[in-house]
C-alpha cells in the first residue's frame, strides 16, 4: 500500500474570497514543499469554511485505505463548530500543525490585512479547543513549517500513523498454541482485533509439513544463495542449513497466500519438523515479517508493526528475549538473545550461519544466524493484556558492544543498559508487568511508540532516564482506575 497523509485547512469566508485563493495557493506549496522530505507524500485537499465541506473531506479520508491520516492547519479563525460534525467520525490518524506561513512578524508590511491573512496563533486555539472538548486522540506539533525539527516530528508521526495502519490490518499467522503454562503470551484475541484490528488465527504445524515437502530443490537453491549473499557460512553442515531454507519457503508461501505478516510457532508444536526454525524465522524478519516464539502473537505482531513504522530508517527492530544480567558494580547490563530468533537487522557485522544442538524442544541440531548487535541508544517495547486492556510499556535503553565475546553461547545476543538504571529499571520494568519477550528498535522512539498507543487508544507507560519507582507505581494505580473509569 502506497500511504499518504491529506493536508486539510481551516478557514471561513470572514476575509472575503482573495486572502482565501492565497491561502489555498499556499497550502498547495506548504505541501509540496513537505512532501519533498517528509517520509510520505501531503496532499492539499481544501481550503474549508463550511461544515460540510469538512464533513466531507473527513468522510473521504475514512474511506481510502491509502490515506493514513490527516494533518489540519489553520492559517486564520477557522470557526470550529464548523468542524464538529466531520471530527465525530474521523476514523483516521490527526495532527494538528500549528504553524503558519510567514516566518518573521514582517515589521513595516504588517496592518490588519496581513493580520487577518495570517493568525494561526489564534486560530490553532480555538482548532485546539474543539479537539480537546470532544476527547479526540491528537498529535500537536508546533513551529515554522520549514524547520528541520517540525518536519521530523511531522514525519516520526507518519511513521507512527502508518503503523495505526499497518496495524488495523495486520493478519498473523499461529503455527501451535502458546507455551505451556505461559501467561504473558496470552491474550484475548476478540479485544485485540476491535482495539488494534490484528487477525490472529491458527494454522495447522501438518499444513506447513506438506508445504514443505512439496518445496523444490530449486526453490531451495534459490534461498540458499540469498542465505549465502548475506551471511558466512561458518558451517560444513550444509544440509542443515538446507532444511531451514525449506522451511523458511515453506512459511513464506504460507503466510503470503493467507496476507500475513507475521508468525509465532512454538518448540513444542513442531509435529513432523526435523528442526525448529532458526535461521528460517531469521531471515523472514529481515524482510519485514513479523515473529514470537513460544507462541507469543502479541510481540509477533508489534515487531512487523514497528518494522513498518520504522521504513526509511536502518530496519532494525527485533524480536528480542531478556535473558541474563551482568550485575558488576558500574558495569550493568542486560544480555538479550533467544533460543535461536534474533533478526539480523540488529547485527554490528555479517552474522554466521552455525550449526548447534538445541537442549530443548527434542529435534535436531538447528541452523541459525550468530551475531553481536549494534551499538546505540533504542526501545524495548512490551504489549500486555491487563484483562479488559491493553497496556503498552516502553523503556529507554542504551545498546553497547557487548563486553565480553562469549564463544560458547551459540546465538545471537545484544547487550544493553536499560534507563534509568538496569536494576531501578528492571524493578520498574517488573512492576509494571512487562514481557520477557519485547520489540528492540533502534529505529522506532519512544515518542512515536506514545503517539501509536494514543492513535490505538491503549495505555502507554514509558519508563525513562527519570523514571522512579515511586512516581511509576502511582501512575499505573492512576492508570488502573482512569482505564476503569473509560471502559
Ligand atoms: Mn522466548
Amino acid at each position: 500500500m502506497k500511504y499518504s497523509f491529506w493536508f486539510v485547512v481551516g478557514s471561513q469566508f470572514l476575509y472575503g474570497p482573495e486572502v482565501l485563493d492565497t491561502v489555498a495557493q499556499r497550502a498547495e506549496e506548504m505541501a509540496a514543499k513537505l512532501s519533498q522530505v517528509l517520509p510520505y507524500p501531503l496532499t492539499y485537499k481544501v481550503t474549508a469554511k463550511t461544515n460540510k465541506e469538512i464533513a466531507d473531506v473527513i468522510k473521504e479520508a475514512n474511506y481510502d485505505d491509502s490515506c493514513a491520516g490527516i494533518i489540519t492547519w489553520c492559517h486564520t479563525f477557522s470557526p470550529s463548530k464548523m468542524w464538529i460534525n466531520g471530527f465525530v467520525n474521523l476514523q483516521k490518524p490527526y495532527c494538528h500543525l500549528a504553524t503558519q506561513y510567514n516566518k518573521e512578524i514582517p515589521n513595516e508590511e504588517i496592518d490588519m490585512d496581513f493580520m487577518n491573512l495570517n493568525q494561526a496563533a489564534h486560530g490553532d486555539r480555538e482548532h485546539g479547543f474543539i479537539a480537546a472538548r470532544l476527547r479526540m486522540p491528537r498529535k500537536v506539533v508546533a513551529g515554522y513549517w520549514q524547520d528541520a525539527k517540525v518536519q521530523k516530528r511531522l514525519g516520526d508521526w507518519m511513521k507512527a500513523a502508518v503503523g495505526v495502519a499497518v496495524s488495523k490490518s495486520m493478519k498473523v499467522m499461529r503455527f501451535g498454541d502458546n507455551m505451556r503454562e505461559v501467561a504473558v503470551t496470552e491474550g484475548d484475541k476478540v479485544e485485540v482485533q476491535a482495539k488494534l484490528g490484528w487477525q490472529v488465527n491458527t494454522w495447522p504445524v501438518g499444513k506447513l509439513v506438506d508445504t514443505m515437502n512439496a518445496v523444490t530443490e530449486a526453490e531451495v537453491d534459490e534461498m540458499m544463495a540469498r542465505y549465502t549473499s548475506l551471511y558466512d557460512m561458518a558451517t560444513d553442515d550444509i544440509e542443515t542449513v538446507r532444511y531451514q531454507a525449506r522451511e523458511e519457503v515453506a512459511i513464506k508461501k504460507m503466510m503470503d497466500a493467507e496476507g500475513c505478516k507475521a508468525f509465532s510457532n512454538t518448540f513444542q508444536d513442531l509435529y513432523g519438523m526435523k528442526q525448529l526454525p532458526g535461521i528460517a524465522s531469521q531471515d523472514l524478519m529481515a524482510q519485514g515479517y513479523g515473529y514470537g516464539g513460544e507462541g507469543d502473537w502479541k510481540v509477533s505482531a508489534m515487531t512487523a508493526i514497528m518494522k513498518a513504522m520504522g521504513e526509511g530508517g536502518n530496519g532494525a527492530s527485533a524480536f528480542m528475549e531478556d535473558y541474563t544480567y551482568h550485575l558488576v558494580e558500574g558495569q550493568e547490563y542486560s544480555l538479550g538473545a533467544h533460543m535461536l530468533e534474533v533478526c539480523p537487522s540488529l547485527a554490528a557485522a555479517k552474522p554466521r550461519i552455525e550449526v548447534h544442538p538445541l537442549g530443548i524442544g527434542d529435534r535436531e541440531d538447528p541452523a541459525r544466524l550468530v551475531f553481536e548487535g549494534k551499538e546505540g541508544d533504542a526501545i524495548v517495547a512490551s504489549l500486555i493484556d491487563m484483562g479488559g486492556r491493553l497496556r503498552l510499556i516502553v523503556q529507554d535503553i542504551h545498546c553497547v558492544k557487548p563486553i565480553m565475546p562469549m564463544p560458547n553461547l551459540p546465538v545471537a545476543r545484544v547487550m544493553w543498559q536499560a534507563m534509568p538504571n538496569l536494576t531501578d529499571g528492571v524493578e520498574c520494568w517488573i512492576t509494571a508487568g512487562g514481557a520477557h519477550h519485547s520489540v528492540l528498535s533502534y529505529d522506532v522512539t519512544a515518542e512515536q511508540m506514545r503517539d501509536w498507543a494514543r492513535m490505538m487508544d491503549i495505555e502507554f507507560v514509558h519508563i525513562t532516564k527519570d523514571t522512579t519507582q515511586e512516581a511509576l507505581e502511582k501512575e499505573l494505580f492512576l492508570n488502573d482506575l482512569a482505564w476503569k473509569l473509560k471502559a
